[in-house]
């Protein structure tokens, strides 16, 4: 058994195969990149893995489990966490609170499980203080003490860019799931974005699955590369053997890759 298996894995829109027969299994702590065209189906095949999307055919397991059918915060709490490719943040409030919705699914469990069972209250307020706590530490791991409590919206887009990727990590995940994740950075905060993304997995070990156009990143940081195009696996491998791949290149060319 694989740590995470996607087999057959099928969705159409229409008569369009976004996702098409797509297989391919990603190992504990990699860091996995996934290229491809626009449009070559890449954040269709992350809907279908967190849940949004329910795939035709096929399926996604993690840890041996079938994913497919089960509700997106299911999922999430199962252990898999993402962003996206335009960043989904509230701007209107603080990056504090933004990374404290995170934990809203954990939050709203364990209280309820501590109500439900009718201990004390201040079994619930320690709960809190718990999640509160572990806020703080994903503050301080992404270095973003002096945006704690500034709104979002008054942030650089680099700065937003760490606030909905600790708000991922506030799920304390095993599976990270970032689309695009150094899209729309300069090349400061790119370099940093690569420097964070090791860092998830060497400190954290979290596994990190992600789509990138950059692909001076995914040459730096995955350890292996899946290139699909037309829903379809075009090649898998090591960075060297996928980037050099003559399908690859051709399936690139005419498209602006920075
Ligand atoms: P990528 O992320 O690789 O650029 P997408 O997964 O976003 O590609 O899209 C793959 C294909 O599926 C595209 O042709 C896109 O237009 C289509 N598609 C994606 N989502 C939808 C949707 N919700 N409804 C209809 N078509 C969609
Ligand atoms: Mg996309």
């Amino acid at each position: 058994m694989g740590y995470f298996e996607v087999q057959g894995l099928c969705k159409s829109f229409g008569g369009l195969k976004a996702v098409d027969n797509l297989t391919f299994s990603v190992e504990e702590k990699e860091i996995f990149a996934i290229i491809g065209p626009n449009g070559a189906g890449k954040s269709t095949l992350f809907n279908c893995i967190n849940g949004l999307y329910k795939p035709e055919r096929g399926s996604i397991k993690f840890r041996g489990k079938e994913l497919i059918g089960m509700r997106s915060d299911q999922i999430a709490n199962y252990g898999i966490a993402r962003t996206f490719q335009n960043i989904e943040l509230f701007s209107h409030m603080t990056t504090l609170d933004n990374i404290m919705l995170g934990r809203h699914k954990a939050m709203k469990s364990s209280v309820f499980s501590v109500m439900g069972l009718s201990f004390k209250k201040s079994k619930a307020a320690k709960e809190e203080l718990v999640h509160r706590r572990k806020v703080e530490e994903i503050i301080d791991f992404l270095e973003l003490e002096s945006y704690r409590m500034q709104y979002v919206a008054n942030l650089p887009y680099g700065k937003q860019k760490l606030v909905e990727l600790g708000r991922a990590l506030a799920l304390e995940p095993d599976i990270l799931l970032l689309d695009e994740p150094a899209a729309g950075l300069t090349q400061e905060e790119k370099d940093e974005m690569i420097f964070w993304i090791r860092d998830i997995r060497k400190l954290l070990g979290i596994t990190v699955i992600f789509i990138e156009h950059n692909m001076q990143m995914v040459k730096k940081i995955s350890d292996r590369i899946l290139a699909i195009n037309f829903g379809k696996k075009l090649t898998e491998g090591l960075p060297a053997e996928v980037l050099d791949h003559p399908e690859v290149i051709r399936a690139y060319l005419g498209e602006v890759v920075d």
